[in-house]
């Protein structure tokens, strides 16, 4: 589904993607880890163009958003990055709007759809997401663990053909990752492809089909979680897992 050849990416001259290579096929549920400043967020970033990257090629689903350094153009880059969701440590949710505002916003915009036919898949997520009698609530009002839970659905109501994580979870108290995590495990099983930037190691060995560790920009290991957490190869890999576990 995506195909990421020997991205870089630097800032102010400072190189913090080197040449990052991998693969995501329909249906993988990819765990990113790895310490902080390591890249991982701009590598997710530079996916659904957030950040330009400076080298390297991005394939979505057979087409480039970027080959070899040059972009596609801005309507092609569009209809690329769209086939992507993304989902934020900090929800971004916009304030002003109800829970079902804040879901039907972008697909109303768009105006491909009935808005009857938004407004039954924005029930329908989110009773998918346990917020059913949540539809008229100001995020304000919602515990983040429920922010959390609008800002996956929300992400849903696109149709994404891959959701980004971005440690969904990391601003959550720790009674509140729980409920968070089995919405991602649900679309796991539902067959949702993802990539999740994570310290939920627990959620990286079951969930997950493949972890990647990345370091210096630099992606050091991947491998399915039951050998990566029980037989690392690179020491780098090693050292993090014993502080991490
Ligand atoms: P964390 O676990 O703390 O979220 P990360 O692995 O997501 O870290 P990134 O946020 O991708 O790391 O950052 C990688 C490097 O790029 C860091 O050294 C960071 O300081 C730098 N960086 C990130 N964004 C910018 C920016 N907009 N301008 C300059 N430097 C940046
Ligand atoms: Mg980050």
């Amino acid at each position: 589904l995506i195909e990421v050849t020997n991205l870089k990416k630097a800032f102010d001259q400072v190189e913090v993607l080197k040449q990052i290579t991998f693969t995501v096929e329909k249906n993988d549920v990819i765990a990113v880890i790895g310490p902080s400043g390591s890249g991982k967020s701009t590598m997710l970033r530079s996916l659904i163009h957030l950040e330009e990257i400076n080298g390297g090629s991005i394939l979505v689903d057979g087409d480039y958003l970027v080959q070899d350094g040059v972009y596609a153009k801005s309507q092609d880059i569009k209809a690329l990055t769209a086939k992507m969701g993304m989902v934020f440590q900090h929800f971004n949710l916009f304030p002003h709007l109800t829970v079902q505002q804040n879901l039907e916003m972008a697909p109303r915009l768009l105006k491909t759809e009935s808005v009857e036919a938004i407004s039954s898949r924005c029930h329908d997520l989110l009773k998918k997401t346990g917020l059913a009698d949540k539809a008229a609530a100001y995020p304000a009002n919602l515990s983040g663990g429920q922010k959390q839970r609008v800002a996956i659905a929300r992400a849903l109501m696109m149709n994404p053909q891959i959701l980004l994580f971005d440690e969904p979870t990391s601003a959550l108290d720790p009674e509140l990752t729980g409920e968070v995590l089995k919405v991602m495990k649900n679309l796991a099983e539902d067959h949702m492809t993802m990539i999740v930037v994570t310290h939920e190691m627990g959620f990286a060995r079951e969930v997950a089909n493949k972890v990647v560790f990345m370091d210096g920009g630099q992606i050091i290991e991947s491998d399915h979680p039951d050998n990566f957490f029980t037989n690392p190869q690179n020491d780098r890999t090693k050292a993090f897992l014993q502080k991490n576990l």
